[in-house]
């Protein structure tokens, strides 16, 4: 045996140890079953996405708002309290409930660290339009966080900054991961930027264009990529007879084809202006789970209907 096959050998055997040793450790570290994952609760199941792709089998989510309960009237239930005690972190995210109820969770579970996974996000004014904007009376409001937009998450490039924020964080909580949680997030980011690539393609030829929507959770994304939006709700409200009037003759003069509801809310006003202007009625949902292909599925769904 020559010097270099020894040297090959001993290549492999080092090769084999660190394959061995390193498929030993978490068994010998202690079983890693789930009572020493990290206990993690997000408001919406988008959050939950990001987590989940950051740190894997290592924690487990608990998410308040349900899949179909709506976002800005929720209210926790008695059993998720009692979950929230197991919880580590709580990650916000600027909904209406959180003011109310976060400082509850604190007083439940002192412990509790509470981090707002939106933090460095600059909010936008919620969509409105020429329908709403000679209003006087109704659905101005005193509060000037109540008139920004809380749907922070539904854009790539605030995506990156959501998922940076729960990266941080969960880094501090268990910085024996960190690494990992860094690679993950590492290809998290690869992953946005593809769909964020493939998202501009889509729409490429439609900058300027305006869609409608029901509800007005699309700001974000429209800002991102050089849309409009056009909302049927005002402030969270259901438009008046005369707003209605309004919006369908903004939605003629738009040549508006396509009015955009999602799961949680009643059809009903979108569908009575489909039926004026001869448009469709269409579903895209902002709290979808995977947050990413939910992204690109809905920059497909604007396109097909600003190119009919
Ligand atoms: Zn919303």
């Amino acid at each position: 045996m020559n010097l270099k096959h020894k040297k090959i050998i001993g290549i492999f055997i080092i090769f084999f140890a660190v394959v061995f040793l390193s498929a030993c450790q978490p068994s010998n570290s202690g079983s890693s079953t789930n009572e020493e994952n990290l206990q993690v609760t997000v408001s919406i199941l988008p959050q939950a996405y990001f987590v989940e792709r950051i740190a894997g089998d290592l924690v487990d989510v608990n998410v308040m708002v349900g899949p179909g309960e709506e976002a800005h009237t929720y209210e926790p239930k008695p059993e998720q309290m009692k979950s929230l005690t197991q919880s580590q972190i709580l990650f916000t995210i600027g909904l209406e409930y959180e003011n109310i109820w976060v400082p509850r969770f604190e007083d439940i579970n002192p412990s509790l660290k509470i981090i707002d996974s939106a933090k460095g996000i600059q909010r936008i004014p919620l969509s409105s339009d020429h329908a709403h904007e000679d209003e006087e009376e109704g659905h101005d409001d005193e509060d000037s966080e109540e008139g920004l937009d809380p749907h922070v998450w539904l854009s790539p490039d605030n995506g990156r900054v959501i998922a940076e924020n729960i990266l941080n964080a969960l880094s501090e909580l268990a910085p024996q991961h960190a690494d990992e949680f860094q690679e993950n997030f590492d290809n998290l980011v690869e992953d946005i930027e593809e769909v964020d690539l493939r998202i501009e393609t889509t729409l490429s030829d439609l900058a300027g264009q305006k869609f409608m929507v029901f509800h007005p959770a699309w700001g974000y994304f429209a800002r991102q990529y050089n849309l409009e939006e056009i909302a049927v709700q005002v402030g969270g409200q259901e438009p008046s007879a005369s707003e209605l009037a309004a919006l369908i003759q903004i939605a003629k003069k738009e040549n508006i084809k396509v009015i955009f509801v999602q799961p949680t809310f009643s059809t009903a006003n979108a569908e009575a202006i489909a039926r004026e202007i001869n448009a469709q009625v269409a579903v895209v949902d902002p709290l979808a789970e995977d947050w990413l292909a939910n992204l690109e599925a809905a920059a497909k769904a604007f396109a097909t209907a600003l190119n009919d």
